[in-house]
């Protein structure tokens, strides 16, 4: 096993696999306080190595997992909280996450018992977005979104709150529109930002994913503007760490504009245009004959959120 990457003084990278694959692995982040305590920023994967992982790293740095007194969770996806739960319960740490993911998370336990609930909810969206009847079968047999089993909060961080940590000042920072509770954690005196999937450095992430939400594109290009006004480098939640924040908010706002003037077009020629409709007439890498099932339903859920986007009246503008 790699030793953990140092980042800053006292803040180290831990590159964790993802074995359901997508992207090779996320990062966590340990930080070490004043007084020999640590504090871990998304854990990781709910895979049985991540935690002897995690041990490894903390060992490697003269710490044991009985250390770790916090763990700081971006956003509530298995790939950064997965492991929350089973390192809570190694070490006695708490939990803390946005009150809206504590909400998502609460949502779907009740959703999921028996299976039904997810079912009922799929098929309600995939109608909802005017699918023709011989494509949907494709779209509900996929598995639902990889939220399931992801532990709940020991307590909840607002907007702008300050963590008491020794010697550490890390400011939560709400950064709605990858889910809806997503937060980035600000180390104002090192100049570091951790910012989970809200902005990776060439990855550009899905907006919406975390359960019932209101407007995740223009949630999304708030966020963006508000974490592009900060002088940080970034480190973020899969790929490798960053300097051009600024930079990179903006090329991912620019990106969301363009897929809104597409449905703007689109809908402006058929304003009653369902979410399928919209989207046949967007482009998309390989053409939209080619989509099928995951690439499908992801387009369409992207579809249906720049189409609300446009219809709400908002300025396509950042
Ligand atoms: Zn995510």
């Amino acid at each position: 096993m790699p030793a953990p990457a140092n980042v800053a003084t006292g803040v180290h990278l831990v590159r964790v696999p993802m074995p359901a694959g997508g992207l090779p692995y996320s990062l966590a982040y340990l930080l070490e306080d004043a007084e020999g305590g640590v504090h871990v920023i998304d854990p990781g994967s709910p895979s049985p190595e991540t935690l002897p992982l995690l041990a490894n790293a903390l060992g490697a740095l003269g710490h044991a997992l009985a250390d770790v007194r916090t763990i700081l969770v971006t956003h509530l996806h298995a790939d950064h909280a997965g492991a929350a739960g089973a390192l809570r319960a190694a070490t006695g740490a708490r939990i803390l996450m946005h009150e809206r993911e504590r909400d998502a998370l609460a949502a779907d336990v009740a959703a999921s018992v028996g299976g039904a609930g997810v079912r009922r909810r799929d098929a309600e969206t995939v109608d909802g977005w005017g699918v023709p009847p011989e494509r949907r079968p494709e779209l509900l047999a996929l598995p639902s979104l990889p939220i399931a089993g992801v532990a709940a909060p020991d307590a909840t961080l607002a907007d702008g709150e300050l963590l008491a940590l020794p010697g550490l000042r890390l400011r939560a920072f709400w950064t709605p529109g990858h889910t809806g509770g997503h937060l980035c954690f600000d180390d104002e005196e090192r100049g570091l930002l951790f910012t989970g999937d809200h902005v990776l450095p060439t990855v550009n992430s899905g907006l919406g994913l975390g359960g019932a939400e209101f407007d995740p594109i223009g949630d999304y290009l708030r966020s963006l503007l508000r974490v592009a006004a900060l002088d940080r480098r970034a480190l973020p939640g899969h790929e490798e760490p960053f300097d051009r924040l600024a930079e990179r908010c903006a090329e991912l706002a620019e990106h969301h504009l363009r897929r809104a003037r597409e449905a703007r077009d689109a809908l402006r020629s058929r304003p009653d245009a369902t979410v399928w409709q919209v989207a046949e007439g967007m482009t998309w890498t390989g053409g939209w004959a080619a989509l099928a099932g995951f690439a499908l339903r992801s387009a369409l859920a992207q579809t249906a959120m720049h189409r609300a986007f446009v219809r709400s009246g908002a300025p396509i503008a950042w």
